[in-house]
């Protein structure tokens, strides 16, 4: 949640937020970028450092090769241009966890430029944000302020982290709402997590973001003063974070004063940013080549190969899925938010009668229940295996949804999947059509009005008298042999 500040939306309707976004995403490789230690979190601290990303005299680094692979997979699976050669740099800066005194980045000539992402408008449209562009990097160690009993006097370092290979994805400014941010970072993930380059954990620190933000007045060409919020660990706190800072933006506009160009830290305790450096103090990164390391050269034929690896990107397999089982297009982004999911999906729908009855009952039926109880899907105790019986049962009318729902319910009750419910509780079905014409009967003398409408025209209404009649059976009628009963009592 953001601090308040209150500005009526007349007032906050008159500004336009100008964002773009920097994203920092560490490679899933196994061992660093420049050395052969171990690429590894959680470890104990500085257990998985050399001289070469300790940065001690004379260590030399030695590019590992995995890192650009995954650097270009990337590039391309976000339609960036891969530069056939790039050059590798130095940005110098003194900070206690970075013990080289520089890291090693790309600078003016980076890896990959001029991709885009595409993401849906609130008006149902797509819009894209391009990507200026994507450089490797590598990670600094990590200052601990907390957790140790003199926490209040000193600060640890954890060099685990020094060198790290990393990807910087920088965006143009072309996103304008904080809603915008949250797609394309959301999209952005996908495809990170599509391609396999990085497990994208936040939490573990392997995608970071930093946001550049500024307001002008609606219709103005020129770019406010921006803004840079760091500190964002979360995709909600992006949303949050930017709603504040163009809120204090435009508050201080109204109020007469002008934005300071400046970096502010995100603090999601309070909901609000806070002044960390202003320009003045602004880093001079004094960039120069890196004087250890050849320029970084991709091939033709290397990103030729490297092309036919990228797997089908989570656009286009919503797109093939949609064409292909006839999903809605929520459906479809549900099955494809990762890309195990949508494999697992996509297997089990292949073996099932209607893949889109799978899709529904794995989403209506097991993900609600999922959701309800708080689980993650591999807590789920309905197989996929499960949830194709229960789809095919339905196509085959053997079971009612009533039913279906029936042993959903004590398959999570139980922690037991469909098929053993099923075959345990071998739920009864009315296929006799005098003992249902008999609850028809029943129904339609209960309920004269309703048959007054349907017989004047409203044919909707034997749905009405299914409901009825499927409740009084337990659920157990045959759903096929009651319709038909049910359309020939009203008709007759
Ligand atoms: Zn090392």
């Amino acid at each position: 949640m953001s601090a308040a500040i209150s500005l009526s939306p007349d007032v906050l309707a008159k500004y336009e937020p100008v964002i773009g976004l920097e994203v920092h995403v560490q490679l899933l490789t196994v061992t660093k970028a420049f050395c052969g230690c171990a690429n590894k979190f959680g470890s104990a601290p500085n257990t998985n450092i050399c001289p070469v990303c300790l940065g001690l005299p004379g260590a030399l680094p030695v590019l590992n090769a995995k890192a650009v692979e995954f650097a270009t997979l990337a590039a391309l699976a976000l339609h960036c241009k891969v530069r056939e050669r790039s050059i590798f740099a130095r940005k110098n800066y003194f900070y206690p966890d970075l013990p080289k005194g520089y890291q090693i980045s790309q600078y003016d000539k980076p890896l990959a430029e001029h991709g885009w992402i595409e993401v849906p408008t609130a008006d149902g449209h797509t819009k894209r944000i391009g990507i200026t562009r994507l450089h490797m990097e590598e990670d600094a160690g990590k200052s601990l302020h907390e957790g140790f009993a003199d926490s209040a006097t000193r600060t640890y370092l954890d060099l685990n982290r020094c060198g790290t290979p990393l990807v910087e994805i920088v965006s143009e400014p072309d996103i304008r709402t904080p809603e915008e941010a949250f797609e394309y970072l959301t999209r952005l993930k996908e495809i990170l997590l599509y391609t396999g380059v990085s497990d994208c954990n936040m939490e573990e620190g392997s995608l970071r973001c930093d946001a550049n933000v500024s307001v002008r007045p609606k219709g103005q060409e020129k770019f406010g003063t921006k803004v840079e919020v760091k500190n964002v660990n979360s995709f909600r706190f992006i949303r949050a974070a930017l709603e504040y800072e163009i809120e204090r933006q435009i508050e201080v506009i109204e109020s007469g004063g002008s934005v300071v160009q400046e970096t502010r830290l995100w603090n999601s305790n309070e909901g609000r940013t806070y002044s960390m450096r202003s320009k003045e103090q602004a880093h001079d990164y004094r960039y120069f080549p890196e004087p250890d390391l050849p320029p970084l050269i991709v091939s033709a034929k290397v990103l030729e190969e490297t092309e036919k690896r990228l797997p089908e990107l989570p656009e286009a397999r919503r797109a093939r899925m949609i064409a292909e089982y006839e999903l809605t297009a929520q459906d479809a982004q549900t099955l494809t938010a990762s890309r195990e999911f949508a494999d697992r999906f996509e297997s089990a729908a292949k073996t099932a009668k209607s893949p889109r009855r799978v899709a529904n009952v794995l989403l209506s039926e097991v993900g609600g229940r999922l959701k309800a109880l708080g689980l993650e899907p591999e807590q789920s105790p309905v197989s996929m295996t499960g949830i194709v019986l229960a789809a095919d049962l339905l196509d085959e009318d053997k079971i009612s949804s009533r039913q279906m729902k029936q042993l959903m319910d004590i398959a999570f009750e139980k922690g037991e999947d469909f098929g053993i419910v099923y075959e345990r509780e071998k739920p009864q079905q009315i296929t006799d059509a005098s003992a249902l014409e008999k609850l028809i009967d029943e129904a339609i003398a209960a309920h004269p009005k309703q048959v007054e409408q349907y017989r004047a025209g409203k044919k909707t209404m034997a749905g009405f008298f299914l409901g009825q009649v499927m409740r009084a059976s337990k659920g157990q009628a045959n759903p096929v042999l009651l319709n038909e009963l049910v359309v020939k009592k009203l008709e007759g």
